[in-house]
């Protein structure tokens, strides 16, 4: 079984066209997948559908074999389970400081202080930020935020962890860092998904590759043979 699957599902905004048109998608655990196409594909409405953060219109998404349910209760275990990195880390980073951002998460879950205490500081070494715990995340830069980002995502142990457009404000160095840690993550593990626009991207770093385009997959398999085609 994959651990994630989505079956024909479709999506549209209010007043919106077609963001899905019929996507079925299987995420293999601790595969590296990246969802690539152009923007407006639908990358980020599906990877939305994949925590629960949008409801498909008909269809059904799959976690561990078994279709996600909907009520609060469900949704925020599947949160925790199928962790998601928005591109923007602003939007994701709410504590004054990292330490208290990063225990946002694990605070939630209610774990004991010493739980959260141990939580945080295994995050921050993971993704190399020890040391920042009193920084206010407002002030550093857009490559350690998006760290701060990951940690706080990791705090609460994911077994999937889902990036929407990981490198796309990051600068070179940044990104490179950044992408060295998704690899990580997998090696570890876990299932890392990532949407990118970033054919390149996608071909050096994932070992499988789904492609789309106006809300459908046009191609899937590894990235050799998605791209010799395209
Ligand atoms: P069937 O059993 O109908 O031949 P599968 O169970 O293999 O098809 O796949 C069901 C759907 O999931 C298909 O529509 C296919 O597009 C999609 N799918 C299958 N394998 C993968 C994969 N590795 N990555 C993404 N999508 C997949
Ligand atoms: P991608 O991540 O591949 O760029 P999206 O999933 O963001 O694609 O967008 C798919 C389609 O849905 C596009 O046509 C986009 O304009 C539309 N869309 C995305 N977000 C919204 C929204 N909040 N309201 C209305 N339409 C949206």
């Amino acid at each position: 079984t994959p651990l994630l699957e989505t079956k024909n599902v479709t999506y549209a905004y209010p007043n919106g066209p077609a963001a899905l048109a019929g996507v079925s998608i299987k995420i293999a655990a601790g595969s590296k997948t990246a969802l690539v196409g152009p923007n407006g594909a639908g990358k980020s409405t599906l990877l939305l559908m994949l925590n629960g953060m949008i409801r498909p219109d008909s269809g059904e998404v799959r976690f561990g074999g078994r279709p996600i349910a909907y009520d609060n209760q469900s949704l925020r275990e599947l949160r925790r389970r199928v962790g998601f990195v928005f591109q923007n880390p602003d939007v994701q980073i709410i504590a004054p400081t990292v330490e208290a951002d990063v225990a946002f998460g694990p605070v939630n879950l209610g774990l004991s202080p010493d739980a959260v205490r141990r939580a945080v500081r295994d995050a921050l070494g993971y993704v190399g930020l020890q040391g920042y715990e009193k920084r206010p995340p407002h002030h550093i830069s857009g490559g350690e935020k998006k760290r701060v980002a990951i940690a706080g995502i990791l705090a609460m142990e994911p077994a999937v962890l889902v990036f929407d457009e990981p490198t796309n404000t990051l600068d070179p160095a940044s990104s490179e860092e950044v992408m060295e840690l998704l690899d990580e993550l997998a090696s570890s593990g876990r299932t890392v998904l990532v949407s990118t626009h970033d054919v390149e991207l996608a071909y050096r770093w994932a070992d499988s590759v789904i492609l789309m385009a106006h809300g459908r997959v046009l191609a899937r398999g590894p990235p050799e043979e998605v791209f010799s085609d395209h």
